[in-house]
């Protein structure tokens, strides 16, 4: 029997975050994973093998597409698929290891094997056939989230795939079909269609990234279709059948308009849902909400004392930095501190080229919540920076409150996106307004001078460069 202050199930960014935090606190810490590696999700199978694929994709396309208008001649580039998978595989396996290095500098103790609740505080940890129990005074669920399946549509692994296989294919794909046109959908989608596989999305909603501003999805929905990405929205699946190496999908569009694909690779990317099997929660008495996740209160508490969940087990978008931010406030908390926490606060990011970030609500949130506001909107054509990189498809949008003009929302959809959000975050945690943004310097020439401007617009209509 091992006893600690803390014990943690599950080492994704939610868990290992947490832990090396609490030790921080000096509480005695251990952290429990099933896996094999360190990292969860987002570093083995998620967030950091695809944003390597990424990489090497665009610079693929750009080599292809991009350099002679800079005027560099290179003979026709080839892919040599299995080094960039060696590379994607190098990445993930140094960063975690870097997870392993965190663990032992916290002096945090490392215990491998399935977690179940014995009772509150007791943990019985199964690793084959050796079982360990753990005592805890606090017990944070940190377990993630599994991939939902399509049931007229079952995985088989080969043919019919999920994220994790289509981050391991062996070879580039002739025709890869992607059900659901959300972030995986897209960003796996431009992946192989820069590496020349011919892409089709079908998405459910009238749009692709439904649940981002609409603006974004249609901008986006634009630029595939230069990458020749063909997307087909308001479109239901009903079946997909596999014959030897292809794969045949039958849906239907728009007016019952009947659709087959024919594909060698149909990607199920519908979403993913909460993790909690063989947890044994039920002993507890915590009860699931209507999406399988755990309930918790604004500390991150659950029904139960002592037993507490962050990350993609309980509510809110299913992102990695939400996931260690709410860890980090669970543990603040239990340590008596007041941490700050916003969850209006959590940044978006969709790894496509130009990249998509947001922050706060969407124009059409802000409508359907009856919200008056005003709209500042700036093209990256007109960006000095922009134009030098040859990067200028895009704008950045700032949308403010109409009468007391504090930033409420921050849409864009252009080069190095991701990086810029962060300044509307900033601002939008210490409640700026747009004129704040309109007045601060910003270096140039910049992209993120696209920002200042579409919040001088926002302001009061008074952008410079356009
Ligand atoms: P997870 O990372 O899922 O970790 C949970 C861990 O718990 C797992 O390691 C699991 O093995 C372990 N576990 C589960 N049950 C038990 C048990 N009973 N006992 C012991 N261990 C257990 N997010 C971003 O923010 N940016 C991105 O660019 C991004 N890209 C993504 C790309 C893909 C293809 C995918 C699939 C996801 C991506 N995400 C991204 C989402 C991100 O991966 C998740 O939001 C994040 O990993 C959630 O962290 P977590 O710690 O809550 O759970
Ligand atoms: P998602 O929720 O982003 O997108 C799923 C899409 O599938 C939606 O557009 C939905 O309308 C559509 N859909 C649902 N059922 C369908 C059906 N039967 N037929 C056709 N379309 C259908 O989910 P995802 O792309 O699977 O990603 C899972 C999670 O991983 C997301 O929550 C996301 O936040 C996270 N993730 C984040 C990043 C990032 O931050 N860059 C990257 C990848 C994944």
């Amino acid at each position: 029997m091992k006893t600690v202050d803390v014990a943690v199930i599950g080492a994704g960014p939610g868990g290992y975050v947490t832990a090396v935090r609490a030790a921080q606190l000096g509480f005695s810490v251990a952290l429990i994973e099933k896996e094999k590696t360190l990292g969860g999700t987002c570093l083995n199978w998620g967030c950091i093998p695809s944003k390597a694929l990424l990489d090497s994709s665009e610079l693929f396309h750009q080599a292809q597409h991009q350099f002679e208008v800079h005027g560099i001649q290179v003979s026709k580039p080839k892919i040599d698929f299995k080094q960039m998978m060696t590379r994607k595989e190098d990445v993930v396996s140094s960063t975690v290891k870097g997870i392993d290095y965190l663990v032992k500098k916290n002096k945090i103790t490392k215990i491998s094997g399935t977690a179940q609740f014995q009772d509150a505080n007791t943990l019985v940890v199964t690793n084959g056939k050796e079982e360990e129990r753990v005592q805890a005074t606090h017990i944070i669920v940190a377990t993630g989230s599994d991939v939902a399946s399509l049931p007229s549509v079952p995985f088989d692994g080969k043919r019919i795939i999920s994220s994790r296989e289509a981050l391991e294919l062996k070879k580039v794909p002739e025709h890869m079909i992607v059900i659901g046109g959300g972030v995986i959908g897209v960003e796996i989608g431009s992946v192989y269609a820069r590496l020349g596989a011919k892409v089709s999305v079908v998405e459910y909603m009238p749009r692709l990234i439904p649940t981002m501003d609409e603006e974004l999805g249609r901008q986006l929905a634009k630029s595939l279709k230069k990458l020749n990405i063909s997307t087909y929205v308001n479109t239901k699946v009903e079946s997909a059948t596999v014959n030897k190496n292809k794969v045949k999908v039958l849906a239907t569009g728009p007016q019952e308009k009947a659709l087959e694909l024919e594909g060698d690779y149909v990607l199920v990317a519908i979403g993913r849902r909460a993790y909690t099997d063989g947890l044994g929660l039920d002993k507890l008495g915590i009860e699931l909400d209507q999406q399988g996740r755990i309930p918790v209160n604004d500390k991150f508490e659950s029904s139960v004392k002592g037993v507490y969940a962050i990350g993609d087990v309980i509510q809110g978008p299913m992102l990695a930095h939400k996931a260690s931010e709410e860890g980090v406030a669970c543990i603040e908390y239990i340590a008596g501190q007041h941490p700050h926490y916003d969850p209006n606060l959590v940044p978006g990011v969709v790894y496509t080229w130009p990249e998509i970030a947001s922050v706060g609500p969407s124009e059409e949130d802000l409508k359907r919540d009856g919200r008056a506001y005003k709209k500042g909107s700036f093209p990256f054509k007109a960006s000095g920076r922009a134009r030098a990189s040859e990067e200028s498809e895009g704008f950045v949008k700032v949308l403010a409150d109409e009468k007391t003009d504090e930033i409420l929302g921050v849409h864009m959809f252009g080069p190095r996106a991701a990086d810029m959000i962060s300044e509307a975050v900033v601002a939008m945690t210490y409640r700026a307004s747009a004129e704040d943004i309109g007045m601060m310097m910003h270096a140039h020439p910049t992209f993120t001078e696209a920002i200042k401007e579409a919040a001088l617009m926002a302001t009061d209509k008074r952008p410079i460069h356009i």
